[in-house]
């Protein structure tokens, strides 16, 4: 049974769902790479505005945003997220339109239910942040402290399935360029040091290392150069990696096995080696999501209560990475994915052709009333907010990130 504020929340989100429709459409049909997304920040932050936000434009970052709603004095500050960055080539493949379209109606959902109530005080902040496949927007609002004042901090992906906690590893890429020595392969090979042949001990060798590691971490790699004639002795070649583990601990010690193939490979060679993390004074470039028990409990409670098209769950497993892991290991947290109708996975063709048809906004509708409804909850019983909290400093423990 719907309560009073879970049916203002509903009401509000259906009554606007042609213009989030066509905002989301709009995302998709302009598909813009990692902070470049300078038409998505405009048309969401006019959208914002209109619907009566107050909006900070280039907020820390060029193509991020802050757009606020606040009731009265004090209470809690509830913050959403909008995503709406694309890949390349593939355009939409992650969905990201409908998680822009998603923060905006929650927080026009939960905006009305404050609005409906004037004697509760509270906050709603919806963050829009740019480049989260591979530029880490969330990290550098973090850095800018754009986190520091909010309670909760909620999220969905649309993805294959339902998942309430999929689990996002903790990743870092890189590369390593290794230098030989070029010399004419058939007249005097034997002055030449070959590059290639090191960049394929080190794939090798890493191809190797996947039977001795976790069954949960991740070793990715591509060869991105290796020479450019066969009579010359490659002098130089390189390869991109990817490492994911379940924490960040666990990744300190897969980059030591990775950085211990990268130097064996260049000394069997006789090369030099170049090895480089995208960010090196960094365990991680994203963090493990660390997702909060309370806030999935009323998310799902709220999602199955608003009437989902397919309400299947597949327990939660390890799926992508995510820079909201970040953010969850600075407020309590929640990322489920949800479907949008087709069984095809994020960064596919079918999926990006999915993203803008009309059931996967149907869906996107009612996830973003069941995060409204969670942010209602929230601002509305501070022993649930006290009881997240203290879990959520539970889990920071266990995480050991923090020391108590
Ligand atoms: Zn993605
Ligand atoms: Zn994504």
């Amino acid at each position: 049974m719907m309560s009073r504020a879970t049916d203002i929340i509903g009401r509000a989100v259906e009554d606007k769902a042609d213009s989030l429709q066509e905002l989301s459409g709009k995302i998709w049909s302009h598909p813009e790479l990692c902070f470049q997304e300078k038409f998505a920040h405009d048309t969401l932050t006019e959208f914002l505005e209109k619907n009566g936000f107050e909006v900070e434009r280039k907020y820390k970052v060029d193509t991020a945003f802050k757009a606020v709603f606040r009731q009265g004095s004090g209470g809690a500050n509830i913050g959403l997220i909008c995503e709406y960055d694309a890949l390349p080539d593939i355009g939409h493949a992650c969905g990201h339109n409908l998680i822009a379209e998603s923060g905006a109606a929650a927080a026009i959902g939960l905006r009305a239910a404050l609005e409906a109530s004037p004697a509760t005080s509270g906050t709603v902040t919806l963050f829009g942040t740019p480049a989260e496949e591979g530029g880490g927007g969330k990290i550098h609002l973090i850095n800018a402290g754009a986190f520091a004042d909010i309670d909760v901090c909620l999220m969905v992906h649309p993805a294959a399935m339902n998942m309430l906690a999929p689990g996002c590893l903790s990743c870092i890429d890189g590369h390593a360029v290794f230098t030989g020595k070029a010399a004419h392969a058939s007249a005097a090979p034997w002055d030449g040091i070959n590059a290639l042949d090191a960049v394929i001990n080190a794939y090798t060798a890493l191809s190797t290392l996947r039977q001795q590691i976790h069954t949960d971490w991740r070793v990715m790699a591509v060869i991105t150069e290796g020479g450019v004639k066969p009579n010359i002795i490659p002098e130089r070649a390189a390869l991109e990696f990817d490492l994911r583990t379940p924490t960040d601990k666990e990744l300190a010690v897969l980059k030591g096995k990775l950085a211990a193939i990268m130097k064996a490979a260049a000394l069997a060679t006789g090369c030099e080696v170049e090895l480089k993390f995208t960010i090196e004074d960094r365990v991680s470039d994203y963090s493990n999501m660390i997702a909060n028990k309370q806030l999935l409990e009323r998310y799902h409670h709220h999602w199955l209560s608003f009437g989902p098209a397919d309400s299947t769950l597949t327990p939660d497993r390890f799926w992508a990475s995510t820079d909201m892991g970040n953010v969850s290991l600075e407020v309590p947290s929640i990322h489920p994915t949800f479907i949008i109708g087709t069984a095809a996975e994020v960064h596919t063709r079918d999926f990006v052709e999915t993203t803008n048809q009309p059931k996967a906004h149907a869906a996107t509708r009612c996830v973003s009333k069941a995060m409204a409804a969670v942010g209602w909850d929230v601002l509305t019983d501070s022993a649930l907010l006290k009881e997240i909290k203290e879990s959520f400093q539970q889990q920071l423990v266990t995480l050991q990130v923090m020391i108590v």
